[in-house]
C-alpha cells in the first residue's frame, strides 16, 4: 500500500472515530471499535492522540455488564472555539462559538447604509471587539462567514450581492491575513441547510431550506451534498419569477418572488393599506405605528385582524406555488421553513401545507415533511459554525459511514 493511501485511511478512521464520539459519547473505546468495525488498537491510538490534542475528554468508568468497567470518552467542545460571522442585509453579527456550535458570546451591528468594503470593515470591527474580551487566538480554530448572495466558497469570495453592493470581495483573504487563522466563506442559505442537517439532526439526504424574512432564499441538499450550480448561484428561490410583468427587481428581472412575500414587501403593503384608510389594529390611530415588526404582524393575524389575515392569505398564495415548483423539481424528503415571517405564523404554515398537499404531484408530495426550522433566530451564526466544523473535522454529511 502506498504511504498516501495509508495516510488517507488513517484520516478517514480518525474522523469516523471522532464523529462516533461526538454523536454517541460518552462511549468506551471498545464500543467505538465494534460500532465501526475498526481494530481496537487503531481506536486506542487515535483516541489517545485526540485526548492529547484536547478534542476528547476521558471520563470515569461507565456501567459494566460484569468484569472490569470500561473507561468512557466524550467529545470536548470547550477547549477550542471558532468565530462565526453572519452578514445579512439588515444586521451583522459575530460570535464566539464552541465546537458543538453553541454561541458563547456575541456582538452585533445594524447595517445602515453600509456598502461594499464597509460591510467587511464593520464585521472586522465586531471580531476585534470579541477578541478584546477573549484574547486566546491560539485556541481559535478559524473564522466562518455566512453571507447572502452568490458566493464562491472554494475561493472565499463574495461574487455578487446587490443589496449590500458586494462584488468580488475576497473576504477569506482579507480575514486570514488580518487574524492569521483559516477562514471559510459560504452562502448563508447553504450554511443554514448544512446546520439543519448537522446540528438540527434532520437526517434527510434530500432536503430544502426556505426562508421568508428580510429576503427570500433557499438552500438545497441533494444526495447529501449542497447544490451550488456552476458558479455558486443555484437556489436563488427569491429570484424565481412569479409575474413576468410584475414589480421590477434589483436583479434586473421583473416579478421576482422576493418582492411579493419578503418582510419589506409585506411592510410596504401594510403602510399602503393604512394610507388608504383601511382599518387595522396595527394602526389604531390611523397612521402606521413608528416601528412595525413581524412580531406585531403575527399578533394581528392571531387576533383576526382582517388586513393582517388578508396579507397572510396573499403570502400563502405566492409561497404555495413557489414551494410546489421546488417540490416538483427536486422531489425532496423535507422542506424546512425558516425566517421571521414564517416561524411564528401558524396560519401561514397551515395554508402553505394544504396548498402543497393539493397541488404538488402526488408522487412527490406523498411522504414529504413540511416543518419549521429547529435553529431559531441564530440560524445564520450556527450555520456559519457548521460549515467550518464539517470541514475541520471532515464530518460526513451522509448517514452511511465510510468503511
Ligand atoms: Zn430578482
Amino acid at each position: 500500500m502506498r504511504t498516501g493511501d495509508l495516510k488517507l485511511i488513517q484520516e478517514l478512521n480518525r474522523s469516523i472515530i471522532l464523529n462516533t464520539i461526538r454523536k454517541h459519547g460518552p462511549i468506551s473505546r471498545s464500543e467505538i471499535a465494534k460500532m465501526n468495525k475498526i481494530s481496537p488498537t487503531t481506536v486506542a491510538t487515535a483516541v489517545q492522540e485526540m485526548i492529547k490534542e484536547g478534542f476528547v475528554d476521558e471520563l470515569g468508568a461507565g456501567a459494566s455488564s460484569g468484569g472490569r468497567k470500561p473507561i468512557m470518552v466524550s467529545f470536548a467542545p470547550n477547549n477550542f472555539y471558532l468565530i462565526s460571522v453572519s452578514i445579512s442585509n439588515s444586521i451583522i453579527e459575530a460570535a464566539h462559538v464552541n465546537l458543538e456550535a453553541k454561541i458563547l458570546s456575541r456582538k452585533s451591528l445594524a447595517v445602515k447604509q453600509l456598502y461594499g468594503e464597509e460591510v467587511i470593515q464593520a464585521a472586522i470591527g465586531l471580531i476585534d471587539q470579541l477578541n478584546e474580551e477573549y484574547m486566546e487566538l491560539n485556541k481559535c480554530i478559524g473564522i466562518s462567514v455566512a453571507v447572502p448572495g452568490i458566493v464562491d466558497h472554494k475561493e472565499g469570495i463574495v461574487r455578487y450581492n446587490s443589496k449590500l453592493q458586494l462584488q468580488n470581495i475576497a473576504i477569506r483573504d482579507i480575514l486570514a491575513e488580518r487574524y492569521g487563522v483559516k477562514v471559510w466563506v459560504e452562502n448563508d442559505m447553504n450554511a443554514i441547510v448544512l446546520a439543519e442537517k448537522q446540528i438540527g439532526n434532520r437526517h434527510y439526504s434530500d432536503m430544502i431550506y426556505v426562508t421568508v424574512g428580510d429576503g427570500v432564499g433557499a438552500g438545497i441538499i441533494i444526495n447529501d451534498a449542497v447544490l451550488r450550480g456552476k458558479k455558486g448561484g443555484a437556489s436563488e428561490f427569491g429570484h424565481t419569477s412569479v409575474d413576468r410583468s410584475g414589480i421590477r427587481c434589483e436583479c434586473g428581472n421583473y416579478g421576482c418572488l422576493e418582492n411579493y412575500i419578503s418582510w419589506p414587501a409585506v411592510y410596504g403593503r401594510i403602510v399602503t393599506s393604512i394610507s388608504r384608510r383601511r382599518h387595522t389594529i396595527l394602526a389604531p390611530a390611523g397612521g402606521p405605528p413608528p416601528q412595525l415588526t413581524p412580531e406585531m404582524f403575527h399578533e394581528a393575524v392571531q387576533q383576526g385582524d382582517t388586513l393582517a389575515v388578508d396579507i397572510t392569505e396573499e403570502i400563502a398564495g405566492y409561497l404555495g406555488p413557489g414551494l410546489v415548483n421546488l417540490i416538483n423539481l427536486f422531489n425532496p424528503e423535507a422542506i424546512i421553513l425558516g425566517g421571521e415571517l414564517i416561524l411564528e405564523d401558524s396560519m401561514l404554515l397551515e395554508r402553505v401545507r394544504s396548498y402543497v398537499a393539493k397541488h404538488a404531484l402526488t408522487l412527490n408530495s406523498g411522504p414529504l415533511q413540511i416543518v419549521t426550522s429547529s435553529l431559531g433566530k441564530d440560524a445564520k451564526l450556527v450555520g456559519a459554525a457548521s460549515v467550518l466544523l464539517q470541514d475541520f473535522f471532515r464530518f460526513s454529511l451522509s448517514s452511511q459511514q465510510v468503511k
